[in-house]
Formats: structure tokens, sequence, C-alpha cells
């Protein structure tokens, strides 16, 4: 057993080649292999989100704080708030985020395959953002 001890793992930016705005990634849970299962706690500022993506094997999100979207491609965006929970089928393209005045918090919990958790798309426009 291995208890990841609060404070132990830094905070980190997430990276701006696949995020709009600021973006925290606190981890928590890596294990080593066999283990394939991740998780890690994203809030994003106000108006941040992902770019689009996919996840070769699917993820869970579970909304802790705040309100939020998402969107899967060719479909219209779903509000999200605290408590809610997700599941994104493996290869489904979408992004997710805060709202455009309100910070959101998940949980996300996903498995890598072949060392990869996401496959990075295009980023998230102002204009795909704001839903027109
Ligand atoms: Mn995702």
């Amino acid at each position: 057993m291995e208890i990841m001890r609060n404070g132990s793992q830094p905070s980190e930016h997430a990276p701006a080649a696949y995020f709009t705005g600021n973006v925290r990634i606190d981890p928590l849970c890596r294990p080593a292999a066999p283990a394939r299962v991740q998780s890690v706690r994203v809030t994003f500022e106000p108006g941040a989100r992902t770019a689009w993506h996919t996840h070769p094997l699917g993820q869970t999100l579970v909304v802790t704080e705040g309100c939020g979207g998402m969107q899967c491609w060719g479909q219209p965006i779903q509000e999200i708030r605290a408590g809610d929970v997700v599941w994104i089928p493996a290869g489904e393209k979408h992004w997710h985020g805060a709202a455009q005045t309100t910070a959101l918090t998940h949980i996300a919990i996903h498995e890598h395959l072949d060392g990869k958790n996401a496959d990075w798309l295009e980023q998230v426009s102002d204009a795909q953002y704001r839903g027109e």
C-alpha cells in the first residue's frame, strides 16, 4: 500500500499546447506498471478548457467543484456541475473546461495505452467554446 500524502506531489501547469487559459494539474495517483490507471485533479480558471482530444481507453470525469462545459464532436455543449460524473468512451473526440465566468475542478481517471492517455487535436476556438 502507498499513501500519497497531501503536499508530496507538486502541482503542474497544464501545457499551453493542449489547453487554453490557466489550468492546474494536481497529480493524484500514477501507479507503476502493470497498473494502467491514472488519476489527476484538474482545475480550470473561468474560460479555460482543454483542446479537442480523444482517449485511447476512455475517461471518467468526476466534477468536484464549480461548473463548466464539455462537448463531443458534432453534439451540443453540455453543462457539467459539481457532483456530475461523465464517461467518455474510447476514441470519442471531445473537450472539457470551465464556464465563462466560473471555475471548474474535476478528477480525471483514465488508462494509458502504449504510454499515452490522450491524443491531442486542435484547440477549441473561442466561437466553439461559446457554442456559436
Ligand atoms: Mn478528456
